[in-house]
């Protein structure tokens, strides 16, 4: 958080420090005066002349908060028996009686209690009806004043009704000139009526519940009406208007103001849904917490959750209505701050509460590791640099480690971990490198087998499905006994029975979908049942926003540089019949004996259809380039069977690779320079960045040709902002605003988003950002909310459940 200064008797409380809900600071102000009365065993009370108008003043000032009524009950009895100066003897019963009728209410849990009632408490919800609002979510008078309207209704001025405009909500007034039903259908008739004023008429229709509505809406009844209006043949009508009959002497143009609209359910009139949210803040609002830092709301100039969710629910006649609709209002950033803050908390705390376990320190400063870096043949860039000194300064600390290394394709993840590896190792503990492919997992062993050139004595080993199985059990007891100090393999590593001796470090490559629970199977697997450092590697550019809510508990370290030299593909965008410029492409390339990779879409519903079209392709390429070896990998094929072709690509016997599915994430095979990936409108967009990241990895740049076969309004935009710009992360941001989070991250991560109500992490990516300053700093300054106990709660029933929070509350 900012330190303001001069605001320094503020600052040390900041981070821990709540708002008082007015509530509270009311029943405050009535108790000071009676309990200092009462201090002492009511030794001045003598002494006391202003004490009566005070509490009375104070009990007045609290009537007119936005409370229950019998809340106001309790007030107003007190305000009576201050009404009027005591006598003596009778003074210190009242005070006595007064701190007995607030006690209840000052209890921290009161209002808490008093929100979370049913919403039978609201006059004109039976049992009925709150069971048609619980089958919508809303159960409490809390989540009555969280449900914010969808749109809003200009009514501050009437439209005449010759000026309605067709597909607009407005409000307009007139006589009833005729009414009538139409033919039955089945159980139901239409009911139309129509209305006109001096300017022209227009025609309400009511397709349902007409009968209801004809007692009232009769020829010469005056009214005003609110919906959208349609046209229909030659005229124009509304559908189920709102409708407000006017009496005699009733000013038809009487402003209502800006109206809340909420989704309209069946059963439940707009009108009287509408009552019932006024009901609910009018009685309790001043009872919901504002569970934001004081000063942060300050900075903000944010109005206290009461007053936001009043301004919300009933809006100011002067609000601007658009800036309401679009929720860009102070009142909004309230509720999506506090909603995101309270995440962050939750994510801090978790982060604090591990930051404390006890691990393994380990010694990166051995000189094996300082051989390890000059055996490489390149120096590290000055971003790998950056991310290895943040994870050596993690694994010298006696907690264990949690960071994700983030960092674009071709970024040099692999050697930055297999350094923290060779710091483990060099440290007397194991380390074990996880791939999600054992294609990978080779890669990965061939890179750590470059840094052990410096140190030679350790023993390692490549732990893969295609393992004989003797010389796997001979590894795993290797393992075990504690006789190998490095091992590669797929993820299957952790997941299975393996058992490590001393397993210091484990690094988890190319797996963003990592969550928090995958992490637990990790927990206790190092020595005397510590937990090891976990390092997981992505190149997915997760948007901060993104991450930083995905993985608030995690330490993030990026790589936001490529090596030297290194220049992004060229992208080029094609469309069908532009396939002689992919042959021509293709012949140069093969030409200056570089490789080629073309990739095809493979989706599950059309996984035949799509196997048949890249098997013809291949077909075609063959009879086009007889000279030079084609190879086709798809899902269905075994897993040797891939790897044998992979391999073949990577030794460069195979010179053009036709592929089903994606390219395994991250292979690494330097003479490969073009990419042509079909039906690209089909990828998401980070996977073709990825694609594109294949290419160009060595001294030769790279080219990406996209073919696009069909289009859509967000393929266009895709593939738009790819050519657009070459930075993975600024084409995650593009991604995530297309597709939205849930998409963007796959529909298997759905379970792990966490589920806001306000917050829009595209939308308030910065507010994310705020909020996690803000949280970290609550939690450091006040740890375990130890200070805060309204702030532990909160967080504890929004997300202990889902964050496995423990040491809370
Ligand atoms: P990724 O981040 O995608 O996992 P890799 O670790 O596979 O990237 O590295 C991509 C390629 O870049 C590898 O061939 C690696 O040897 C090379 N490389 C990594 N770091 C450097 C560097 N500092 N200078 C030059 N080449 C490097
Ligand atoms: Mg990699």
């Amino acid at each position: 958080m900012v330190i303001v200064p001069g605001s320094s008797a503020i600052v040390p409380r900041a981070g821990a420090r709540l708002s008082a809900t007015p509530f509270q600071e009311a029943l405050e102000a009535i108790a000071k005066p009676l309990e200092f009365a009462a201090r002492d065993g009511f030794a001045r009370i003598e002494r006391l002349p202003e004490l009566e108008r005070n509490v009375a003043d104070a009990a007045a000032r609290a009537l007119a908060l936005f409370v229950p009524l019998d809340v106001k009950q309790r007030i107003a009895r007190i305000e009576a028996a201050f009404g009027k100066p005591l006598p003596g003897p009778q003074k210190r019963a009242a005070v006595e009686r007064a701190l007995a009728e607030l006690a209840p209410l000052r209890d921290p849990a009161f209002a808490d209690a008093a929100i979370a009632r049913g919403l039978g408490e609201i006059p004109g919800v039976g049992p009925r009806r709150a069971q048609l609002l619980a089958q919508r979510g809303l159960r409490s008078i809390a989540d009555l004043l969280f449900h914010l309207p969808s749109r809003y209704d200009d009514r501050r001025e009437q439209l005449r009704i010759a000026d309605l405009e067709v597909g607009r909500r407005a409000t307009f007034s007139g006589e009833i000139k005729v009414s009538d039903f139409g033919p039955r259908k089945g159980r139901q008739r239409t009911f139309s009526a129509v209305l006109g004023d001096e300017s022209g008429v227009v025609t309400l229709k009511w397709f349902r519940g007409g009968e209801a509505v004809a007692a009232h809406v009769k020829k010469g009844v005056r009214l005003r009406a609110t919906g959208e209006v349609r046209r229909y043949r030659f005229s124009k009508e509304v559908i189920h208007p709102e409708i407000d009959l006017l009496r005699e002497g009733d000013d038809a143009g009487a402003a209502e103001g800006i109206v809340p609209d909420y989704p309209a359910w069946e059963g439940i009139p707009p009108r009287t849904f509408r009552r019932w949210v006024a009901f609910a803040v009018e009685h309790y609002s001043d009872l919901v917490p504002s569970t934001l830092p004081e000063l942060l709301a300050r900075q903000r100039e944010l109005p206290l959750t009461p007053e936001a969710l009043r301004r919300i629910h009933r809006p100011h006649p002067e609000a601007d209505p658009e800036r309401l609709r679009r929720r860009q209002t102070g009142a909004h950033e309230r509720l999506v701050l506090e909603e995101l803050y309270l995440l962050e908390v939750g994510l801090a705390l978790r982060h604090a509460e591990r930051a404390r376990e006890p691990g393994i320190a380990l010694d990166p400063g051995r000189p094996g590791v300082a051989a390890a870096l000059a055996a490489l043949p390149f120096r590290l860039t000055p971003a790998q640099e950056r991310a290895w000194d943040e994870i050596a300064r993690d694994l010298a600390e006696p907690h264990p480690m949690n960071r994700l290394l983030q960092g674009d394709v071709g970024s040099g993840k692999t050697v930055v971990a297999a350094l923290a590896a060779v710091a483990a190792a060099e440290s007397g503990q194991q380390a074990a490198l996880m791939a999600p492919t054992e294609l990978l997992a080779e890669q990965h062993a061939r890179t750590l087998r470059t840094l052990l050139a410096g140190a030679p004595h350790l023993r390692t080993a490549l732990l893969t499905a295609s393992v004989p199985r003797a010389e796997a059990d001979g590894i795993r007891a290797r393992l075990a006994a504690g006789e190998l100090d490095l091992v590669v393999g797929t993820h299957a590593l952790f997941q299975s029975e393996v058992r490590f001796a001393r397993l210091a470090l484990a690094v988890i490559d190319e797996q963003h979908r990592f969550g928090v629970l995958q992490r637990q199977a990790l927990a206790g697997r190092g020595p005397g049942g510590l937990h090891p450092h976990v390092l997981v590697m992505t190149a997915t550019p997760i948007p901060r926003s993104l991450a930083l809510t995905l993985y608030g508990d995690l330490d993030l370290s990026v790589i936001d540089a490529l090596p030297p030299g290194r220049v992004p593909a060229r992208t080029a965008l094609l469309r069908e019949g532009q396939g002689k410029r992919v042959v021509e492409q293709l012949r140069e390339t093969l030409a200056r004996g570089e490789q080629v990779y073309v990739v095809y879409p493979l989706v599950e519903e059309s996984e035949k259809v799509d196997l048949r079209a890249a098997t013809e392709q291949a077909e075609r390429i063959r009879a086009a380039f007889p000279d030079v070896r084609v190879d086709l990998v798809h899902g269905r094929l075994d897993a040797a069977e891939r790897g044998a072709a992979m391999a073949r690509f990577a030794a460069g016997e195979t010179k053009i690779l036709v592929s089903t599915t994606v390219i395994e994430v991250g292979v690494d095979v330097a003479n490969a320079t073009l990419m042509v990936v079909e039906h690209a409108e089909r990828f998401g967009l980070a996977q073709l960045h990825q694609l594109r990241g294949r290419v160009g990895r060595g001294a030769r740049p790279g080219t990406c040709l996209l073919v696009a076969r069909g289009s859509s309004e967000d393929s266009e935009a895709r593939l738009a902002s790819l050519l657009g710009s070459t930075d993975g992360f600024a084409i995650a941001d593009a991604d995530l605003r297309i597709r939205g989070p849930g998409e963007f991250l796959g529909t298997r991560q759905h379970g792990r988003l966490p589920d806001l109500r306000f917050a829009d992490l595209v939308r308030d990516a910065k507010l994310v950002a705020l909020a996690r300053e803000a949280a970290r700093d609550t939690v450091r300054r006040n740890p375990g909310l130890a200070r805060t106990p309204d702030l532990a709660r909160a967080v504890k029933t929004r997300w202990g459940e889902r964050l496995a929070l423990v040491g809370v509350g």
